[in-house]
């Protein structure tokens, strides 16, 4: 690992004004499992550089609590996984949250990993990974060595150039619930749609978000949901103990006798950003569920171009809507 000046701050102002002078050599330390695990293997490429400050954020008290407000719920960034699971407010009320926070790596993983660090960790994609793979497009080289090479667990829809798919289990979830992030710079605050958040490698092949190397994520802010609103996340491993999703899908949905109601369908695994299903959503929304299951699984996959060794992950990703709505219905 190579060496890097550490901050340890105590207030989120701090943090921005020493984003706003360091810029992209800088970068945000929350529990580290992500950060810390590829500045070890240091993959580095033309435009994707080892940071060379972090700014530990872990000290910011105003950063780590769950709340009601008004009936919505906030969450600061620095929130654990753990602690989500663990919220009798989140069980109670968003249930589909911690149900997806809960399948999230290993315990050891969820009691560092923050909510922040989970939205905003970097692709798993074994190229971009390595750093034998200097020319990939995600660091800014020419080459993305998943389209002919290894790409069993790349995406099948919207990977234009970069085929890596989005890993984390939360931003599906958090987008089906019509979730917004804070997002903090030294001139002030601004709210984002989570779903407005992600960007695809057609806007931008060297980030996954629209963070500029200024700014930081300080909140999350779930709206109450409606009454009779239900949810659920299923997520499909190659390895049952842990692993990130294959394919996994949030669903949200109000029911209205056997009708379902405006609906919310996001796919995880499958695409360069976390996939709300347009598609899916319209052919179920105002229907009986039950009978409209088929016709919204086969919608979802309208579209899907895969790969030579990723064709399974559209019936897969058919399939865990299947499994999603049927636990809905
Ligand atoms: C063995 C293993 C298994 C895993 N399994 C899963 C899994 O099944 N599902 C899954 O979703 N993830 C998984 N992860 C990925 C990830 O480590 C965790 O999801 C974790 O939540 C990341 O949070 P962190 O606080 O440790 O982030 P860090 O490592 O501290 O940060 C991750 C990235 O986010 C940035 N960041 C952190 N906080 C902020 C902020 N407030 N504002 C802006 N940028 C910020 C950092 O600069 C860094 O680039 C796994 C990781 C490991 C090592």
């Amino acid at each position: 690992m190579k060496a890097f000046t550490y901050y340890k701050v105590n207030s989120v102002p701090k943090a921005v004004s020493l984003l706003a002078k360091y810029g992209e050599k800088a970068a945000i330390l929350a529990g580290g499992s992500d950060l810390f695990g590829i500045m070890k293997d240091r993959p580095e490429g033309p435009k994707f550089k080892m940071p060379q400050r972090l700014i530990d954020i872990k000290g910011i008290k105003d950063l780590n609590y769950i709340k009601d407000r008004k009936g919505s719920l906030k969450i600061g960034a620095a929130a654990t996984l753990s602690e989500i699971v663990s919220s009798d407010l989140i069980r109670e009320k968003y249930p589909l949250l911690a149900h997806a926070a809960a399948q999230v790596g290993v315990p050891q993983i969820r009691n560092v990993g923050t909510l922040a660090g989970n939205l905003c960790q970097r692709p798993r994609c074994w190229y971009f990974r390595r750093s034998l793979f200097t020319d990939c497009l995600r660091k800014g080289g020419g080459t993305c060595y998943a389209l002919d090479g290894e790409n069993q667990y790349h995406a099948v829809i919207g990977g234009n150039g970069c085929c890596m798919v989005y890993p984390s289990d939360m931003a599906p979830a958090l987008i089906a619930l019509n979730a917004r992030v804070e997002i903090a710079t030294a001139k002030g605050t601004k709210m984002v749609p989570l779903e407005q958040f992600y960007v695809g490698p057609r806007t931008n092949l060297l980030r996954e978000n629209i963070l500029s190397p200024q700014e930081m994520v300080v909140t999350v802010e779930i709206p109450k949901p409606a009454a009779g609103n239900k949810g659920v996340y299923v997520k499909l491993k190659e390895r049952d103990a842990f692993d990130f999703a294959l394919v996994s899908v949030a669903v949200s949905l109000t029911r209205k006798g056997n009708m379902a109601v405006n609906p919310r369908v996001v796919f995880g695994g499958i695409a360069p950003v976390p996939l709300r299903s347009i598609r899916a959503e319209a052919v179920l929304n105002g229907k009986d569920l039950k009978v409209a299951i088929p016709e919204a699984c086969k919608a979802a996959m309208d579209g899907a171009h895969p790969l030579k060794n990723n064709g399974y992950k559209v019936d897969a990703a058919r399939g865990v809507l299947e499994q999603a709505l049927g636990l809905l219905a």
